[in-house]
């Protein structure tokens, strides 16, 4: 009985975490599909995204989720390769579970052997990667190779290299480039793509009397606090002419409080101030101000921008820094979009995606966030060649360390899962990817397979570039979630599991 509990727990467990891998893996690579996903609502979105696609399976069994998680985690901390640590990570599991099961090797020799050839592994990669610079074509390259598999992803990759050349001079935080911090990009459907020299809100103005345009004038991010007094207006036995003093009294604050924010010279506020007297607004409409209100988490980026102090007590507002110039201001009504463009502050350009659909144009939204974090990842950290050529050449270079025992158990799974991906990509673009993967291998160093023609190319020469860092961190997140599950030999709540999770998430 003991004994059969054994058993179920690893398979179950890596059948389960096999068949989420089987929902994303035939999306892989430059010819992979598109998966049609249909949500509780009913709706329908068309996606070719890893996390994405994995976010989206009701997946209940804990092993499976765990996969999803690892997705997650490669998204988070490179933003790209969520497929490629999927594929990884099954193909791992798979053949560490060969291993103990066909092999009697015990689970913990075989993690630990994993544990050593997934280090040595990344070490390879990182000696192998090289440097790229803003100016060279490879930093094309690696754009167009992290959206091939995208809509459209030739164009987008092009806009992606476009606005990371326009601020990439001031886009270096603590000595690495940080674009989140200088290109915002927000989707809107029935639009054309466009990059914005500035921020662009999707907002409107507090009032459409208000001015549509400010040009050359002062701006000011208003943090104060504009809440209407009105605490005790309807206190128990309050008298009416009680209450018209305090009507008045609130239209003297609002005024007052008015008067102080034009002292300043602005003649466009941002309002981040989360609740607004309706009596302080109708002042901003008299007086001809273009107002606004804004997020809190919309502040620090527009300060840094516009470069101002944002208000937030009424002493502020005697500071020089809490306004700045600003060349315009104006609103795009047809569009609700509020452009600030010509600021005196940092550099930021705003990367409008447009699509047919709604679901188009998040599905190239998200694919150019991949775009600008591959980059940012290459710049930051170098590059080796893709297509699962850099694979390949880990591969034979930990054959060549010719380790004995256990480390050599490791280094077979780990290098079967590296082999994964060149054969997956493959097999996506209709090949027989063993066949193919065995010519890549026949091949000098960097060499994989044209996806176009079938035939051995150098991956560097075609243009075909990873960052290092989507290899290192896929590989590990791959190492740490196989562990996890050869480790486990019960699964405490078994009998309450549902294996129809597990078909679940193969649908
Ligand atoms: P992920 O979610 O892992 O980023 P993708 O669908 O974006 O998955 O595929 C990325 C893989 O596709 C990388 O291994 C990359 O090297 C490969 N790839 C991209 N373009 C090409 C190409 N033209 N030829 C071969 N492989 C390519
Ligand atoms: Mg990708």
């Amino acid at each position: 009985m003991a004994q059969n509990v054994e058993v179920d727990a690893l398979d179950s467990n890596s059948n389960a975490a096999i068949s989420v891998a089987e929902a994303v893996r035939t999306t892989l690579g430059p010819k992979g599909l598109d998966k049609l996903l249909i949500d509780q609502m009913l709706n329908r979105h068309v996606s070719n995204d890893g996390v994405t696609i994995l976010l989206s399976l009701r997946t209940i069994h804990p092993v499976a989720r765990m996969i999803v998680e690892i997705a997650e985690r490669q998204e988070e901390l490179v933003g790209d390769g969520t497929t490629t640590a999927v594929v990884m990570a099954a193909e791992m599991i798979k053949e560490g579970r060969r291993f103990i099961r066909e092999m009697g090797v015990h689970p913990t020799k075989v993690v630990e052997g994993i544990e050593v050839a997934v280090a040595s592994a990344c070490k390879i990669l990182e000696e192998y990667a090289v440097p790229i610079r803003l100016e060279d074509v490879a930093l094309e390259q690696v754009a167009t190779t992290a959206l091939a598999s995208k809509l459209d992803g030739r164009g987008l990759s092009k806009v992606v290299v476009q606005s990371i050349r326009a601020v990439a001079n001031e886009a270096i935080y603590d000595g690495k480039y940080d674009f989140e911090k200088c290109i915002a990009v927000i989707r809107k459907a029935n639009y054309e793509d466009q990059l914005i020299d500035g921020i662009v809100l999707e907002r409107r103005r507090i009032d459409p009397s208000m001015p549509r345009e400010k040009l050359n004038g002062k701006i000011l991010i208003c943090k104060l606090d504009l809440k209407p007094v009105k605490s005790d207006w309807l206190k128990e036995g309050s008298r009416y002419s009680d209450v018209l003093t305090m009507e008045k009294d609130r239209d003297r604050r609002a005024k007052e409080i008015v008067d102080s924010l034009l002292a300043t010279g602005a003649e466009t506020i941002l309002i981040a101030s989360p609740e607004v007297d309706e009596m302080i607004e109708n002042q901003l409409i008299a007086r001809g101000v273009f107002a606004t209100h804004i997020a809190t988490d919309e502040v620090e980026p527009l300060a840094r921008y516009l470069g101002v102090r944002p208000a937030r007590m009424p002493q502020d507002l005697q500071q020089p820094d809490v306004t700045a110039r600003i060349g315009r201001v104006y609103e795009d009504e047809t569009h609700s979009l509020i452009h600030l463009e010509k600021s005196s502050g940092k550099r930021m350009v705003t990367l409008i995606v447009s699509g047919t659909t709604k679901e188009t144009s998040l599905e190239r939204w998200r694919a150019v966030l991949d775009g600008l974090n591959a980059a940012e990842a290459a710049l930051n950290q170098r590059v080796v060649p893709g297509g699962g050529a850099a694979e390949l050449y880990v591969e034979k270079r930990l054959r060549e360390l010719q380790l004995k025992g256990v480390e050599q158990v490791g280094v077979d799974v780990v290098n079967q899962a590296l082999e994964s991906v060149m054969r997956q990509l493959l097999t996506n673009a209709g090949y027989n990817g063993l066949e193919k993967v065995m010519a890549a291998k026949a091949s000098p160093d960097g060499y994989g397979i044209d996806i176009n023609t079938g035939l051995p190319a150098d991956m560097r020469e075609k243009g075909v570039l990873d960052p290092v860092l989507v290899k290192t961190t896929a590989l590990q997140a791959a190492g740490e979630i196989t562990r996890s599950v050869l480790r486990i030999d019960r699964n405490l709540a078994a009998e309450n599991l549902d294996p129809g999770a597990v078909s679940d998430a193969k649908r």
